[in-house]
């Protein structure tokens, strides 16, 4: 079985003790790595020696801003050589280094570390992966993702929103996959906001795949359960 650990089930506010955007695809990428992401892998006891590559949906620092502890982490802690690959969208690099010199300036690393920029609807692959950026509404930069590797001989394609509207967009980016992580952030929406509302998702739209709800705090958790949506915990390890 295909695996994904949710390390970070919540939104910006860490409400109800839940971390920041932060999910580990099989064990080798992370996806989204916001400010209190090491926190929590490290309360999981995730091996971080593990983790190959970093990509990023968006520059928000809930998603991003746990970063900087995690090369920390390597260069002090696990002593890394191997590099490290960070992906993202246009000005992941930029993005990360100015975010590296604000917090620890002229820190350097004895590991490489390899920037790759993601270009919309084309595959890049990364080990075994082909990993697919696809444009959603949030941020000017942000990108969901469609992530296809095999195992036990048949292919598996996950699908992660980052934050999103709910649009035609994030229904093109989960439509077909076997599973897919979609954001949760709002009860209603009254459409000031680029996030999903769990009164958009009674449309239906998205009810023929296999969703699991994210970034959500206790209460909208449980008023999604009580209309039949599966909605991510801390730690919680999906297999497809
Ligand atoms: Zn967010």
């Amino acid at each position: 079985m295909a695996r994904v650990q949710i390390i970070g089930s919540g939104n910006a506010f860490n409400m109800d003790g839940r971390a920041h955007a932060c999910y580990l695809i099989e064990s080798d990428l992370l996806l989204d790595c916001g400010a209190s992401s090491v926190l929590r892998m490290q309360s999981l006891h995730v091996d971080l020696s593990f983790i190959a590559g970093v990509l990023f949906t968006h520059f928000h620092g809930d998603h991003l801003a746990g970063l900087p502890f995690l090369l920390l982490n390597y260069k002090y802690i696990l002593k890394r050589s191997e590099s490290l690959t960070i992906l993202g969208p246009r000005g992941i690099q930029e993005t990360c280094e100015r975010l590296l010199e604000l917090t620890y300036p002229g820190m350097t690393f004895e590991f490489p570390i390899h920037y790759f920029e993601i270009i919309p609807g084309r595959d890049v692959a990364f080990r075994d992966k082909t990993i697919r950026g696809m444009p959603v509404t949030h941020r000017p930069e942000s990108l969901g993702y469609r992530i296809t590797w095999e195992k036990d001989s048949s292919r598996r394609t996950f699908a992660f929103s980052g934050d999103a509207a709910y649009d035609s967009q994030l229904f093109e980016l989960v439509r077909g996959v076997d599973l897919a992580v979609v954001e949760l952030s709002l009860v209603e929406n009254d459409g000031s906001v680029a996030h999903v509302a769990l009164s958009e998702v009674r449309d239906g739209s998205l009810r023929s795949q296999r969703v699991v709800y994210s970034h959500v705090y206790d209460e909208l958790a449980n008023l999604a359960r009580m209309e039949g949506l599966t909605v991510a915990e801390d730690g919680m390890i999906l297999e497809f």
